[in-house]
């Protein structure tokens, strides 16, 4: 209850100060065909920002100097009542590593988790403290601007939450890009031509699934389903055919080590620890992989569907692009084994991962700041 009053009351801040502020976004891109020459300057010096603000990580991208941040979308809080409420004792892999093992005092929280913002404070938080750590807050420095990459889901109370977070961190300008943009132009695929590209997210939350045409979307949807819902898979799989309890980080692992997406010659074997329900105590037993392979069944197919709907709403023209050049595959997940043959078998299509797909939508945010100097702000459906 208590964090639906601090919500509202934080959207009501939010729509207030927004509406002043909105008006200021990108003045130096609107006001006239060229910016000032002291603006160009100020912009050439500052550090640029690109913000992969994703379920499970939080990548920052800075001009110049590449991936400069790399951390879990966690933050820890601990109760206070002295000091009115809640207070944040640890952000990002810190307080990763307390997921699962905190005192009933503290809570370790993934503010993102499943694609929504679900705690719009902590959000704000993690956020301001992720540019702080790679900015500092030194007096001569001129604020960066800043590109933040969001889950194409995310509504428009969510993002201009998240462009008055960046503002309240420092940021000179704010622009908002939805993640599956930033992850074909990081992926290197042609947006820029008339021809569709098909790319696929596939992070911790959602699974996004894109069509891109000319620097624009054409086609976009996302579905609840990723990384997270993987390991949930393993962990009832776990609790139904072996009577054990096994945590997120172990599950995780599971799917890291033997997780497959289809079915390989070679299988795989790892041991691993939980709590035996009926006993009570922890105990070690060993898994393959045809096993795990079996427990992803689900949110495989859901994610399956959601690239054949995609297909189903292409534009016959751009439909045509995509069976001949394929889809690319971003995000943690492209790196699940096998993912790439199952979308390849239920699709017909060609289907490659990405370089480094875990770093596509910072590195893409990265190149879309780049090319908004020389394109102007119109494309990408910057906001
Ligand atoms: P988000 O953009 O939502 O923050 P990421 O793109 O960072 O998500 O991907 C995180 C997800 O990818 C996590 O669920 C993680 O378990 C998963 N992941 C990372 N590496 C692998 C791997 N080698 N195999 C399977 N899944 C992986
Ligand atoms: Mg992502």
């Amino acid at each position: 209850m208590r964090k639906n009053g601090r919500e509202i009351i934080h959207l009501a801040l939010c729509n207030v100060l927004s509406v002043a502020r909105l008006a200021n976004v990108f003045s130096g891109c609107h006001k006239g065909p060229r910016p000032s020459m002291f603006k160009r300057l100020r912009g050439y010096f500052s550090s640029d920002l690109s913000i992969d603000l994703g379920t499970a990580n939080t990548l920052i991208y800075m001009r110049d100097k590449g991936i400069v941040l790399n951390e879990p979308s966690v933050v820890a809080v601990q109760d206070e009542p002295t000091r009115g409420g809640k207070i944040i004792v640890a952000v990002g892999v810190e307080a990763k590593g307390m997921l699962g093992r905190t005192p009933g005092h503290i809570n370790a929280v993934r503010p993102m988790k499943d694609g929504v913002i679900a705690d719009f404070t902590y959000t704000e938080k993690m956020l301001q403290y992720f540019i702080n750590k790679v900015h500092g807050n030194r007096f001569l420095k001129p604020s960066p601007r800043v590109l933040v990459c969001v889950p194409f889901g995310s509504t428009q109370v969510e993002r201009r939450a998240i462009r008055e977070s960046a503002e309240g961190a420092g940021a000179r300008n704010v622009a908002i890009v939805s993640e599956p943009m930033a992850a074909a132009v990081g992926a290197g695929l042609p947006v820029q031509e008339a021809r569709g590209s098909m790319v696929l997210d596939v992070g911790g939350g959602t699974s996004e699934v894109a069509v891109i045409s000319l620097n624009g979307i054409v086609y976009a949807n996302s579905a609840r389903i990723g990384g997270d819902r993987f390991d949930e898979a393993i962990m009832n799989y776990v609790r139904r055919n072996y009577g054990i309890l096994i945590g997120e980080a172990t599950a995780e692992r599971i799917k890291i080590e033997i997780g497959s997406a289809y079915p390989g010659q070679q299988v795989r074997e790892l041991s691993v620890k939980g709590r035996n329900l009926s006993e009570g105590v922890p105990r070690s037993f060993t898994l393959n992989s045809n096993e795990i392979l079996e427990a992803l069944q689900e949110p495989l197919q859901g994610i399956v569907s959601a690239v054949k709907q995609a297909l189903e709403q292409t534009p016959p023209e751009l439909g045509a692009d995509v069976a001949e050049r394929g889809i690319v595959l971003t995000g943690g997940g492209a790196l699940l084994r096998d993912m790439d043959k199952l979308l390849m078998e239920e699709t017909g299509l060609p289907v490659v991962v990405a370089d480094d797909p875990l770093t596509c939508v910072a590195r893409g945010g990265g190149r879309i700041l780049e090319l908004m100097d020389q394109m102007g702000p119109g494309h990408f459906g910057l906001e």
